[in-house]
């Protein structure tokens, strides 16, 4: 475990077992953290612990192993709460960001908004809070309005305001983080805008969770969903976070065991709060898992974390900069570690094909944000992304590789 308040990559680093494997049988340099984050030791124990002492399926046992599977299962929802800054009541759990944007627009937006109403997304969204909007959209007669990204990659204001003092102006579903661009969006600033319209927002908090703490009672948002896996948890396991006068409002798109009061033939009643919308058997372990990996984080210092993260994007750019024909993609000032690129006349996929090689994972393609890519007017970028495990040394590698690639396919 790291020591409090004291931020040390290279000690961090000793808590992650897969970051001392080998890839190509080269020393792996892993930076495609916007994908997915690797796991502490302590989040890899807790699942396997669960599995071999308390497995039991909740919410039905009178046994006490069942009790003690229960109980860790509740005390992860509370963590979770806590360090959002939300009570536990206003916590669902789901398999991740996308199910959760997918609850939220059927088991809210589908019963609260109406024809005509207007759903705002922007152009730097992921697929994943884009196309669940599509659907509900399609179904209830709502429109879907863009905010245009600026070419550092910010969203255009002006035309958010603009979009959001329109009549039909209802609900506003926005990236924190940019998983493409980095771009980090003044979510806090733009929630006060948008209820002065009573316009209700989501935020989607999938790239921000790893990189900065968020408080959601400050940042007053209506609707905040993440996965666990990006938070050093395991896959299948996220949270939707509804305010409770909203969660209320809501009701379930998924009907099974769990999320009952009572069931007859004549017609059935719902469980109150989160429950009603976790049906069947939830993810236990991954619960878990993502309670213990909220435990390691609680002793990481996150503006130490992202200051790291900002100075391993500076490097890679200082290091890249005398490559002719490259181009980032995203230049807030303000900009989370994510380092999406094209070199002209080297396609991104040969280019990750030859940083494999080396040892480097990192990602190319459109990363799930096609209408973005259109935008930039690119098929596909490469990209690293950094959390706080990397090193210096590791930026050192991918920039030595990417030069020689250049080498190679220039
Ligand atoms: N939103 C953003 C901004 C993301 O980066 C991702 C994952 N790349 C998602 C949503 C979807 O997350 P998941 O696939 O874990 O549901």
């Amino acid at each position: 475990m790291p020591a409090s308040n004291s931020f040390d990559p290279y000690e961090i680093r000793k808590d992650f077992p897969l970051l001392s494997r080998t890839n190509r049988g080269k020393p792996l340099v892993y930076l495609d953290n916007a994908a997915t984050s690797q796991k502490p030791k302590s989040v890899i124990d807790a699942v396997s612990h669960y599995y071999e002492r308390n497995n039991s399926n909740v919410h039905r046992g009178v046994y006490e192993l069942a009790e003690d599977a229960e109980n860790l299962y509740r005390t992860s929802r509370q963590k979770i709460a806590h360090w959002l800054g939300v009570s536990a009541e206003e916590i669902i759990f789901t398999r991740g960001a996308t199910e959760g944007i997918n609850l939220i627009a059927h088991s809210f937006a589908k019963h609260h908004l109406n024809a005509g109403d207007h759903i705002i997304l922007s152009e730097m969204e992921h697929h994943a809070n884009i196309v669940p909007w599509q659907m509900i959209a399609k179904s209830i007669g709502a429109e879907i309005q863009v905010v245009p990204v600026l070419s550092d990659g910010s969203l255009d204001r002006e035309k958010l305001s603009e979009f959001l003092a329109n009549r039909g102006a209802s609900l506003l579903s926005l990236c924190h983080i940019s998983n493409v661009l980095g771009t980090i969006n003044p979510v806090q600033e733009i929630i006060e805008e948008a209820h002065k319209y009573g316009v209700k927002v989501v935020v989607d908090g999938a790239q921000a969770v790893p990189h900065m703490r968020v408080d959601l009672r400050n940042l007053g948002c209506d609707f905040f969903v993440f996965s666990g896996h990006k938070l050093f948890a395991p896959m299948g396991i996220g949270v939707v976070y509804a305010r409770n006068e909203l969660m209320d409002k809501m009701l379930p798109y998924q009907g099974g065991g769990d999320m009952i009061d009572q069931v007859s033939f004549s017609g059935t009643t719902y469980a109150k709060g989160a429950q009603r919308f976790e049906a069947g058997t939830p993810n236990v372990s991954g619960a878990i898992g993502l309670g213990k990996a909220i435990d390691y984080l609680a002793s990481i210092d996150f503006d130490q974390v992202d200051a790291h993260e900002k100075n391993l994007l500076q490097i890679t750019r200082e290091e890249l900069k005398d490559i002719d024909g490259l181009l980032e993609y995203g230049s807030t000032v303000d900009k989370a570690g994510v380092f999406s690129f094209s070199i002209a006349g080297i396609h991104p996929h040969d280019l990750a094909t030859l940083l494999d090689a080396e040892g480097i994972a990192t990602r190319t393609g459109h990363h799930c944000c096609q209408p973005l890519m259109q935008k930039i007017g690119v098929e596909a970028t490469a990209r690293a992304s950094f959390s706080l495990y990397n090193t210096r040394e590791d930026v050192h590698a991918f920039t030595d590789a990417v030069k020689r690639a250049v080498q190679i396919l220039g």
